[in-house]
């Protein structure tokens, strides 16, 4: 039995921060992979609340074709999908499974857009699961069109299936290479070919996606804390360029076939942003512990964006709460380094619980949002010398909202610092930023002190480029990218695609 929720998505609005991505998962070799599968979406929730999805698949002995694909998507978080365990334990079947947790960053919330996208072909069945956004979407999309492909979604994932259906290439095998050697962009895929398990990172790198073993299976996913909640053991990160095959083929070797995508960039580009605030610091990301990149951040921020010098003393350093948490540990051993009575202190509470916001005549929507999600501590931000630690400012409203309901506590000075540079373009690699015009670094040309005054904080400092590129590894074909942050983007994006330009 397969199955698709039939209702309208209302994602809950995360406000004024850049949206994570997706996050996928894929195992092979497991009795009921659907249910670890459903505890590494769990562990990746953070990278998309809009939608979540599983196909699954039992494998034969080999000498009699593999049972049909099954699958169970929907609206809503994990829990909410995967609402009983009869979906895991009587659809969900088999030993081989993908999932996906969606935030839309091509294509609108629309249900048919959400995945893993499931088709049957000329060589079977074959189901993906994207994280990334490919750059080339709307030229291939317009051929295939032309040579009259019908498109069932509006995202740029489903082209690479109709790329390999419609492959001259000898094989099934050869015909997923072929497509992936076409897209260009950021990809981070699993695939399910009947029950063969594909697992392929794009040849820059820009999403993360680790292999890890769970007993004698395998599993793929975008962070290693989806391996950590079902007990698997990081094995390594798939390399850029690297298609992983899972198939009979190991019952020989032992393990999954190896190709390469043709495309050998000089160096690789991941996503600073993932450092930054998209990946759970829990995680390893690019080989590196997330949590302590975060920290390198926020003790660069302390070098380079010091708190003025006065008399009032202690200074108290607060984290906004969760995802600047690390930078601001960070930030703290930095500045008491010099001997200044510099602390961690805890003054904003975030509540986990929003849900929906109903808006009083007078109110301003995003003010009710922040003042449901963050309250002050007053007794800890009275009178004092406070600094406010976050990751990043999109729009800036936020920012300034916070920033009102932290003076309401009186502090004697309220300093703001940011662990990344200015954002002053958007992100054509999977993440959603606003456009340029609703950012708030170029609507004011990116001069700092003109978003000081609109914030409304005393003083306010960025970490610049350079000092956040210090704080990562250069070894080896390392590299980052940085287009949202100096407009220097790795791989050509064509014009106007933006998040809905593929709805018409
Ligand atoms: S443009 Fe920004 S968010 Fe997008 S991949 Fe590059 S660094 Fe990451």
């Amino acid at each position: 039995m397969n199955r698709v929720l039939n209702t309208r998505i209302v994602p809950e609005e995360e406000i004024d921060k850049p949206q994570s991505n997706c996050g996928i998962v894929g195992i092979y070799g497991h009795p009921g992979a659907s249910t670890p599968t459903y505890y590494s979406l769990h562990a990746l929730q953070h990278r998309g609340q809009e939608a979540s999805g599983i196909v699954s698949c039992q494998r034969t002995n080999g000498d009699v074709p593999g049972s049909r694909l099954r699958i169970f998507k929907g609206p809503g978080l994990v829990t909410e999908v995967f609402s009983n365990q009869q979906i895991l334990n009587e659809i969900l079947l088999g030993d081989v499974a993908i999932g996906h947790n969606r935030y839309s960053t091509t294509g609108s919330d629309n249900l048919e857009n959400i995945q893993p996208f499931m088709v049957n072909y000329r060589d079977g069945q074959l189901a993906v699961a994207h994280n990334g956004n490919l750059t080339n979407t709307r030229s291939l999309r317009a051929r295939l069109q032309e040579e009259g492909t019908i498109f069932q979604t509006s995202t740029d994932t489903e082209v690479i299936l109709h790329l390999t259906a419609r492959s001259a290439a000898a094989t099934p095998e050869d015909r997923i290479m072929d497509a992936l050697n076409t897209v260009r962009g950021a990809f981070s895929l699993v695939m399910l070919h009947g029950e063969t398990l594909i697992a392929a990172r794009d040849p820059h790198g820009f999403r993360p996606l680790c292999l890890g073993r769970l007993g004698d299976a395998w599993v793929v996913a975008s962070e290693t804390c989806a391996l950590d909640i079902i007990q698997a053991e990081y094995v390594r990160d798939i390399e850029p360029g690297e298609v992983l095959f899972f198939d009979r083929r190991m019952d020989v070797s032992g393990e999954p076939v190896q190709r390469w995508l043709d495309l050998k960039p000089e160096k690789y580009h991941h996503c600073i942003f993932e450092y930054i605030y998209f990946s759970r610091p829990d995680s390893k990301v690019f080989g590196e512990n997330v949590d302590k990149i975060r920290r390198r951040l926020g003790k660069a921020l302390a070098e380079e964006r010091p708190i003025p010098a006065g008399d009032e003393h202690p200074v108290f350093v607060m984290a906004v709460p969760d995802s600047s948490n690390t930078a601001a540990v960070g930030f703290v051993r930095r500045a008491s380094k010099d001997g200044t009575d510099t602390r961690l202190e805890i003054g904003l509470i975030r509540n986990h619980y929003i849900g929906r916001t109903f808006i009083q005549p007078g109110q301003e929507k995003r003010e009710v949002k922040v003042r449901m999600k963050f309250n002050t501590v007053k007794g800890v931000i009275e009178g004092r010398k406070v600094v406010i630690i976050d990751d990043s400012i999109v729009r800036g409203t936020t920012s300034r909202l916070l920033i009102n309901l932290i003076r309401e506590a009186n502090p004697a000075e309220l300093h703001v610092r940011i662990s990344s540079p200015p954002i002053m373009s958007h992100c054509p690699y999977g993440m959603d930023f606003p456009s340029s015009a609703e950012l708030i670094a170029p609507q004011n040309g990116g001069d700092v002190e003109k978003i000081r005054q609109e914030v409304d904080a005393d003083t306010l400092g960025y970490l610049s480029i350079e000092k956040m590129l210090s704080t990562v590894s250069h070894e080896g074909k390392r590299g980052y990218c940085t287009g949202c942050f100096n407009g220097d983007y790795p791989v050509p994006i064509e014009e106007n695609m933006r998040k809905e330009d593929l709805e018409l």
